[in-house]
């Protein structure tokens, strides 16, 4: 049996920040096996994703199968896409499906991840719904300086945001044109049931896993490397490790998330005084507190009134709770047996998940199935699916990107439409994250395939290339683009 000596990567332009990346692994270049990798958009439009399904159906040809859909997590701008173009994926059969452990409901690690994120979220919609209320009753006072106005306004709008991130987060569907009932949830329970091969063992991955000689994929492995699977879940909530990421600006601003989450006390039973940075001996009793709020409490002191401030960190605390998710993310390494090459998809894994794959377990379960440990992976990457489309933690430098591709030239595809980056993210201005971005032009020599920019135009990349890359290198990268996706021939 021959083997694949090709993969052409397509990543799809969903209208919004997304993954939907379709693979053809070819012999001879005759396409034997397909594997589709996500497919969603942060609030996109059902019509520019369903040209992208659409696409995909007709490059596998019609009535054909999918060999093998993966879903990477449980994301809006990644799965969105199953519920947006329902009518076009009911009529592709998916012959296997994988998804990480996470999503195991007989698994006892997973359950107790789903019930602990659960019930932050819950705890947290609660606490910023009823201050979105107060803000926005507030702003209905007479009584209110134009400078408080503007103040609440932009609370107002903020929380209502970071509200609709935490909905999502917690699988409420936000679009109004989606199929009725149908939410991120019901996303993933829709491709899990589409699945031809329903064996729980092969649907759900773990760390470790080597997966090769599939009919039609011959002389491929799959490496599965996270999400890290370990009791305490250690690996999953840690999200950011300093010495992990090209740039820290996020660092003061995950802290004090932090400490809000304490503050409401999500997930704690310890009572909220215990939190409190005064000593007990500051605590009012019960006269001089009735006393004392008479008075902070009259119109005339309105201007001292800090009862909203402290949740001013609740942007950055959606991005904390986001990260949780983006932690379980089923990140995977493709090697090409012959020449050793491998093409990697972190999917929006961030420094606690990358880490994780070179831990001993990790490293000696791969060997043990027959593969290789991540960091002779990562030295043989010349294909990077970029992780988190571009964000400041979303690439590991230590344990990821540092150690890629050294002997061999890397190509990077970044799934990122710059103007519609989340506000709940940080907004634009963060994506690509600079430090992250001049590392990723040094280590690609500016061979980046961007979904908003094609070949990215940034001087520095295009002063790389054409000092460091051949003629041939150059004119494959310029033609990489095409109107719905971007498209990349690795040669095994
Ligand atoms: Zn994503």
């Amino acid at each position: 049996m021959a083997n694949i000596d090709s993969i052409t990567v397509r990543m799809y332009n969903t209208g919004s920040v997304g993954d939907c990346l379709l693979l053809l692994f070819k012999k001879n270049n005759v396409v034997t096996f397909t594997t589709l990798i996500d497919c969603g958009g942060f609030n996109t439009n059902t019509q520019s994703i369903t040209a992208c399904a659409n696409d995909i159906r007709q490059t596998i040809g019609a009535g054909n199968p999918i060999d093998l859909v993966i879903v990477t997590h449980e994301h809006l701008d990644h799965v969105s896409g199953f519920n947006q173009a329902k009518a076009v994926y009911d009529s592709i059969p998916f012959n296997q499906v994988w998804m990480a452990w996470t999503e195991n409901p007989t698994d006892p690690i997973a359950k107790k991840l789903k019930k602990t994120l659960g019930k932050k979220l819950q705890a947290l919609i609660a606490t910023l719904t009823e201050q979105h209320k107060k803000v926005g009753a507030r702003l209905k006072s007479s009584t209110n300086t134009p400078g408080l106005n503007k103040r609440l306004k932009h609370y107002s709008k903020s929380w209502g945001e970071v509200l609709d991130a935490l909905h999502f987060e917690n699988g409420r569907s936000l679009q109004k044109n989606l199929a009725a009932g149908l939410t991120v949830s019901n996303a993933m329970v829709c491709v899990k049931g589409k699945s031809i091969k329903k064996s729980k063992e092969e649907m759900f991955r773990k760390p470790g896993e080597v997966i090769r000689d599939i009919k039609g994929a011959e002389g491929i492995k799959f490496h599965i490397l996270g999400p890290p699977y370990d009791e305490d879940l250690s690996g999953i909530k840690n999200k950011m490790q300093e010495d992990e990421m090209y740039s820290l600006q996020k660092h003061a601003a995950f802290a004090s998330s932090q400490t809000f989450l304490n503050a409401v006390g999500a997930g704690s039973s310890t009572p909220a005084f215990s939190k409190s940075p005064f000593s007990e001996k500051y605590k009012m009793d019960a006269p001089e507190e009735k006393d004392f709020f008479k008075k902070y409490h009259s119109k005339d002191m309105a201007w001292r009134q800090i009862e909203e401030d402290w949740l001013e960190t609740s942007e950055q605390l959606a991005i904390a709770i986001n990260t949780y998710t983006n932690n379980t993310s089923l990140a995977m390494a493709i090697e090409f047996e012959g020449s050793g090459k491998v093409m990697l998809f972190p999917a929006d894994a961030q420094s606690g998940n990358w880490i994780s794959w070179h831990n001993e377990s990790v490293t000696s379960a791969l060997k043990r199935n027959g593969g290789k440990p991540a960091n002779e992976l990562l030295d043989k990457t010349v294909f990077y699916k970029v992780g988190h489309h571009g964000s400041h933690n979303g690439t590991a430098s230590k344990s990821g990107l540092d150690k890629m591709g050294n002997s061999r030239q890397l190509v990077a595809m970044m799934p990122l439409v710059q103007d519609k980056v989340p506000s709940q993210w940080g907004g634009s201005k963060n994506f690509p994250a600079k430090a992250l971005y001049t590392e990723l032009i040094k280590k690609t020599n500016g061979a980046i395939l961007r979904t908003d920019e094609g070949l990215i135009k940034d001087p520095r990349a295009k002063e790389l290339r054409e000092k460091n890359l051949s003629a041939l290198m150059q004119k494959k990268l310029k033609a990489a683009s095409k109107p719905l996706y971007q498209e990349w021939t690795v040669e095994g």
